[in-house]
């Protein structure tokens, strides 16, 4: 699991974290929702080992990651934007974060996300949404424990995002991950997620299932429900 406790973290003047405290249970995507500014890619850098806290912990599986290097822990990130090298192919954006460095893993990575005849294309032949799936491919070559996804599907097109959301979700429990989706929409939390936490102003107003918040969170279901899911 997952324990993030009593994370406290300033810029500057401003108080960005003030106390946050969730749990994810292993193989959960846990959704953290919140709207702009209230602190949610913070709290995934500070996961991801990017960016330190002031106070507080972070705990996978009971052991404290704090002073354990960005790239020693099993834990990977994708963001918004592709984060991919222009200058080399779709294989080699791959191929640089396999175990090996070796060709062969990367290519059984591009097939899992359905790029298997891509790797020697050029990173600008690719579409977005086929860009993003390499920046996935390449974030499970890493072979982590825990994903963070910090809004990965916002500059998709509404059904290449609906596509890539359930493919993330489905691959997510094939492989066994864990992992943490950042959101400021609740519909895509609640298409994906097992467990939600709602952030606000840096701290945590509600947890539980989207059922459970569905139920009793003010204005978190308001929206025409997808595929009949809950
Ligand atoms: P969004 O939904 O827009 O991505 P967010 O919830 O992810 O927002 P954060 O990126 O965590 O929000 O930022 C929270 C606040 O902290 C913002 O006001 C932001 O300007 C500020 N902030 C974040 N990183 C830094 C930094 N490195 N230096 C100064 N201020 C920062
Ligand atoms: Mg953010």
């Amino acid at each position: 699991s997952l324990n993030v406790q009593n994370l406290w973290k300033q810029f500057g003047t401003k108080q960005i974290l003030n106390g946050v405290d969730f749990e994810v249970k292993p193989h959960d995507i846990h959704a953290i929702v919140g709207v702009s500014g209230s602190g949610k890619s913070t709290i995934l850098r500070i996961i991801a080992g990017l960016e330190s806290a002031d106070s507080g912990d972070v705990k996978w599986n009971h052991r404290s990651l704090i002073h354990i290097p960005a790239h020693k822990r099993r834990v990977t990130m994708l963001s918004q934007t592709a984060l991919l090298f222009p200058h080399l192919t779709v294989g080699e954006n791959v191929t640089l974060v396999t175990r090996e460095r070796s060709r062969k893993q990367a290519e059984h990575w591009l097939r899992v996300v359905q790029l298997g005849d891509r790797y020697d294309a050029e990173i600008h032949e690719l579409s977005g949404g086929e860009q993003q799936r390499v920046s996935l491919a390449r974030a499970l070559a890493a072979e982590p424990e825990l994903l963070l996804l910090d809004e990965p599907f916002t500059n998709l097109d509404p059904k290449l995002k609906l596509d890539l959301q359930r493919f993330i979700r489905d691959l997510v429990k094939e492989l066994n991950l864990t992992a943490v989706l950042v959101t400021h929409d609740r519909e895509e939390a609640m298409l994906m997620a097992d467990q939600v936490t709602l952030i606000d102003e840096g701290k945590v107003t509600r947890t539980g299932t989207v059922a459970e918040l569905y139920d009793t969170a003010p204005g978190f279901g308001d929206f025409v429900m997808l595929d009949g899911k809950l």
